[in-house]
């Protein structure tokens, strides 16, 4: 299990020598591998100016209410989404999931308006975190 408080700190270091000495840490560790993806830099993380809530740090992070990650601790009995067309993780959430069409169609939409749907998730948060941010507090993880 990946600690909380590593995925935390890399979150939220703030300074920039806590930074490299973070970023050479997670250059050797797999842990935090999907927040990695949307961060693969330390410093992309220092310079996106935004708001964290417990929805984004959970679309992150991957660690919380999805039913993938609870079969994991033997909370739920299957990861299969209440949508019945795969595995309920964060992507399928972000990329696939039906259930929340609607709330993603802002932020495809403005994807759309320069470049292919879907894209790589540092790519979502560093070109379009106002709408990613949007989409990840729209929804309601508890009734997924
Ligand atoms: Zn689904």
């Amino acid at each position: 299990m990946v600690s909380l408080s590593f995925v935390s700190r890399w979150l939220w270091s703030a300074t920039r020598p806590r930074a490299t000495k973070w970023q050479s840490e997670c250059d050797i560790t797999t842990k935090g591998a999907r927040t990695k993806t949307f961060f693969p830099k330390i410093t992309d993380r220092l310079k996106l100016k935004i708001n964290v809530t417990p929805n984004f740090t959970m679309t992150v992070t991957g660690h919380g209410n999805i039913k993938s990650y609870l079969l994991k601790y033997k909370i739920k009995d299957s990861p299969i989404c209440c949508c019945k067309r795969g595995e309920q993780t964060l992507d399928h959430i972000i990329f696939d999931c039906e259930l929340v069409e609607k709330e993603r169609d802002r932020l495809k939409a403005a994807v759309l308006r320069s470049e292919n749907w879907p894209v790589s998730n540092d790519t979502l948060i560093n070109k379009y975190s106002k709408e990613f941010k949007k989409f990840t507090d729209s929804l309601s993880f508890d009734k997924l």
